[in-house]
Order: structure tokens, then C-alpha cells, then sequence
């Protein structure tokens, strides 16, 4: 059995019979990982980390061939991101960040520019106020660095430039011409700012694009588009997001 060692963000965790631990991971170095942590439970003093959700890790682990749970024999903390439990809204828009690692990102499939920006992500969260725009511009990043980029930057039908106004298609995946718009009859209209926004955030680095300011308009707009096509692509909409929802329906005070 390979030992591996490398940096690991704690999506999940769940008890594993009597004394042990099952952690979901999201690595550096070997993308979402499944891990079983023997005795944690028992003797935790085993492990320099209790492996707490949204904490950032070192661990080692073996890798097995014949199932995806591999065994970790060590875990040393290195950020616990205590400030994301401080709040509702942090807490919300971190598990809105954990839960997209999850759904977007397949097991075993190493992207350490994920990584990168999710460590990013959760930092800017414990300390700056707008927690709803950390997980917006997330979810833009995300879907550009896993595959499942939206086509923004010309039709998504013919490939050619969009001039006038464009409208944005959920089943074709982006944006459609003028000439292509009845390829999609339930496309919708979609404001020149909420397009520019989205490549911008695309285009640059996140801690660079979080002084972009986004009017309300464009804010409610950017927030439609993104989940009605990460709806669309899960099948499904997150549970956080559904949380996210109903706090903001009841007006609850969030940071
Ligand atoms: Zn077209």
C-alpha cells in the first residue's frame, strides 16, 4: 500500500462503529477523498487534529487499490477556520463551499488549483463581512476550474461573437445570439453587467475580484444564473443552498 502525504480540507465527518472515524477530504494532491481514521475516538490523542468540518489538515494515508477508503494514519492541524462558526452567514456560505466540493468535484481526481482557491475561500470567509459574495464568486471559479464552465464569452450555439442583446440558456449550458435564441424558448434575458461581472471573476484572481461591486440588480441576477444551472447539472439543488434560502425568505440577521 503507497503511503501518501498531503494537505486536506474536511468536507464531512461521520462516527465508524465504536471507537473510529470515516472523513470525507477535499487533497491537494489527490483531489475528494474518502478516509478512515482507526481509534480516533478512543485514544484521540492519537491524532493532532479531531478533524473538525472545514478544517485545513496535513494527513498521511495509505492508499488501497481495493476500495475507496483509505486508511489515515495521521492528521496535524494547520487552520481550524474557527471564525466560519461565528456566524450564520459564514457558516452558510461555507457549507455552501464544502457541499460544492462534494457534488462537483469526482473522487480521486487531483486539482490543486481547486485546492487552492477553496483554502482562499474559507480564509476570506472567517474575516471579511460579505459571506454572500465569497460564495458566489466561488461557485463562478468552481464551475470554470471543474468542466462545468458556463459558456459566457460568445454564443453557445454558433461560437460567434454576441453583440446586442444576449439572452442565457440553462439547457444549452451559456449564452445565445440573437439568431440562435429560438433554440431555447425558456432562455431569458440577461443584463450586459451580469455577463461582464462573470468573466471578470473568471478572469482573475480571487483574493483580486472580491472589491468588484455588483449593484442589487445584477447581484439577484448572478445568484439565478448560477443555480439554476448548478440545479440544472446536479440534478438536484444543494441542501445549503436550500438553507441559504430560507434564511434569507425569513430575514434573518446573518452576520
Ligand atoms: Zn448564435
Amino acid at each position: 500500500m503507497p503511503i501518501h502525504k498531503t494537505e486536506a480540507i474536511v468536507l464531512k465527518k461521520f462516527d465508524f462503529r465504536e471507537t473510529s472515524l470515516i472523513v470525507h477530504f477535499y487533497t491537494k494532491d489527490h483531489g475528494r477523498i474518502n478516509g478512515l481514521l482507526k481509534g480516533i475516538r478512543k485514544e484521540p490523542q492519537k491524532f493532532a487534529s479531531s478533524l473538525e468540518q472545514f478544517s485545513h489538515n496535513e494527513i498521511i494515508f495509505y492508499k488501497k487499490s481495493s476500495t475507496s477508503l483509505h486508511l489515515v494514519s495521521a492528521a496535524d492541524l494547520r487552520n481550524n477556520f474557527f471564525g466560519i462558526r461565528n456566524s450564520v452567514g459564514r457558516l452558510t456560505s461555507g457549507s455552501i463551499i464544502l457541499e460544492l466540493l462534494h457534488a462537483l468535484c469526482p473522487e480521486e481526481d487531483a486539482n490543486s488549483q481547486i485546492f487552492d482557491l477553496s483554502l482562499e475561500a474559507l480564509k476570506e470567509l472567517e474575516t471579511n463581512y460579505d459571506t454572500e459574495k465569497i460564495a458566489t464568486f466561488f461557485k463562478i471559479k468552481i464551475l470554470a476550474l471543474s468542466g462545468f464552465k458556463p459558456h459566457f464569452d460568445s454564443c453557445v450555439s454558433c461560437s460567434d461573437k454576441i453583440n446586442g442583446q444576449a439572452k442565457f440558456s440553462v439547457l444549452l449550458g451559456g449564452l445565445l445570439c440573437g439568431r440562435c435564441q429560438h433554440k431555447d424558448l425558456a432562455s431569458r434575458q440577461i443584463f450586459r453587467g451580469t455577463i461582464a461581472s462573470i468573466l471578470y471573476i473568471e478572469n482573475n484572481q480571487f483574493r483580486n475580484i472580491l472589491n468588484l461591486g455588483l449593484n442589487p440588480q445584477i447581484k439577484k441576477e448572478l445568484d439565478f444564473v448560477l443555480n439554476s444551472f448548478l440545479n440544472f447539472h446536479l440534478g438536484k439543488k444543494l441542501k445549503s443552498e436550500r438553507v441559504n434560502e430560507y434564511l434569507k425568505e425569513s430575514d434573518f440577521v446573518k452576520v
